[in-house]
């Protein structure tokens, strides 16, 4: 039977590569609907290649120009608009799985409405998980989601571990700990006085990835290797000191599982995010990706380096936030995700994305959060918290 896919966030880069994928497996997978925030042109090509029954624009000032559009271009989708929209497509009756792939905190709401509604979810948007933890674990289970993960790292964790395995029991399976790899960027080896003065053009060309600007940013300062720490943590129920952290400049090892009978589990291929997408597409079968065979003879180099966290303090600052809990967590995701706008719109340096977040972790007031509404909100105090730090440094 074909899967009836809705993509949050279609027009992106994991949207994209989402959509290559389905289209080499037409048999397999059917698209039902595809939202983007604003770039309604790319979306509007998409529907005319897939069909989809319904588009969603987030940005209500792009909504009347894509109706129009859609119907200069006589697609039969309903063109819709906003949050509301956005819960129905990804909880919609007729869905089976949704790829969760907008980027920050505004995927929060929709991806949570498919956990609530039981679908089979592919995230992409750690964020939304990041911030709420607990809570959407607690929305998975209890309503038979299915949470596979699309960022490489986890899925490669994922691909690593015993089918067997429980939430958050390693020991039962004989692990001792997991190795998250990341590259560590485009700065890796740059001179730590230079990199104040670093522009986005510089921070988004990524040496093995082609990604959104935010993820780009945050694997420069490596706060993307933050959050997927805070993510893996809550994905697999492990605790941070089960997590360590190893630099590979290469790409090719997407992360390792440590057994304690001295095995290593790595999962490998070439820096493509077709191929976890395909994975979780199709899990528990494989499909093809499209994806470049890995060619052992053709690496030059293998190498494997512990991070320095003078260089990238925001890895730092992400242990810390896991460790003392959601609230911190959810402040240092609503933090970076406004320091890294300002420094895309050249109003921050580069390391005062860093210096932000860590002077919003020492004013953070801890609190509970034991709903939506309590993430929510207390997400919007810390972006204001931010706004104001910015405009004082500014
Ligand atoms: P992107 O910027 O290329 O695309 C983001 C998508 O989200 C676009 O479709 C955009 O229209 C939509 N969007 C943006 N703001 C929105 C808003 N306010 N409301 C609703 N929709 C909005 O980003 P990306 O690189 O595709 O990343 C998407 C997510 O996947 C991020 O959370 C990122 O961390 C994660 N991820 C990406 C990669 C990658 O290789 N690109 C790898 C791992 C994880
Ligand atoms: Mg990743």
């Amino acid at each position: 039977m074909q899967q009836r896919v809705t993509i949050l966030g279609a027009t992106g880069s994991i949207g994209v590569s989402t959509l290559d994928v389905i289209a080499r497996h037409p048999q397999l997978f059917s698209v039902y609907a595809l939202t983007c925030h604003q770039q309604i042109e790319t979306l509007i090509q998409q529907a005319l290649v897939h069909q989809p029954q319904y588009l969603v624009v987030s940005d209500p000032n792009y909504y009347a120009r894509c109706q129009q559009l859609a119907a200069e271009a006589k697609l039969s989708a309903e063109v819709l608009c906003g949050a509301d929209a956005l819960n129905m497509v990804a909880s919609a009756p007729e869905v089976d799985t949704v790829m969760a792939a907008i980027v920050g905190a505004a995927g929060l709401l929709p991806t949570l409405a498919a956990a609530k509604a039981g679908k089979k979810i592919l995230l992409a948007n750690k964020e939304a998980l990041v911030m709420s933890g607990k809570l959407f674990i607690q929305q998975v289970q209890q309503n038979n989601a299915t949470l596979l993960p699309i960022d490489s790292e986890h899925n490669a964790i994922f691909q690593c571990l015993p089918t067997s395995f429980e939430y958050a029991n390693l020991a039962n399976a004989g692990i001792d700990k997991i190795l998250l790899t990341g590259s560590g960027g485009p700065f890796l080896n740059c001179p730590l006085t230079e990199l104040a003065h670093k522009t986005p053009e510089q921070a988004c060309a990524h040496p093995n990835w082609d990604m959104g600007r935010k993820i780009s940013v945050d694997s420069a300062t490596m706060m993307n290797k933050g959050l997927e720490l805070i993510e893996a943590c809550w994905l697999f129920g492990l605790k941070p000191d089960d997590i360590e952290v190893v630099i590979h400049p290469q790409s090719v090892i997407h992360s390792m599982v440590q057994y304690n009978d001295g095995s290593v589990l790595a999962q490998m291929g070439n820096p493509d995010m077709r191929t976890p997408i395909a994975h979780a597409l199709s899990y528990p079968q494989r499909i093809d990706s499209g994806v470049q065979r890995l060619d052992f003879k053709a690496l030059s180099d293998f190498s494997f380096t512990a991070p320095d966290v003078n260089r990238f303090p925001n890895l730092a600052l992400a242990m810390e936030a896991v460790k003392a809990g959601q609230y911190a967590s959810t402040a240092l995701n609503a933090a970076n995700e406004v320091a890294v706008a300002a420094f895309l719109q050249g109003t921050l340096s580069f390391t005062g994305i860093a210096e932000l977040n860590s002077n919003i972790m020492q004013k953070m007031p801890s609190v509970e959060l034991d709903s939506v509404d309590d993430i929510i909100a207390y997400d919007q105090q810390i972006r204001q918290q931010a706004m104001l730090a910015l405009r004082g440094a500014a």
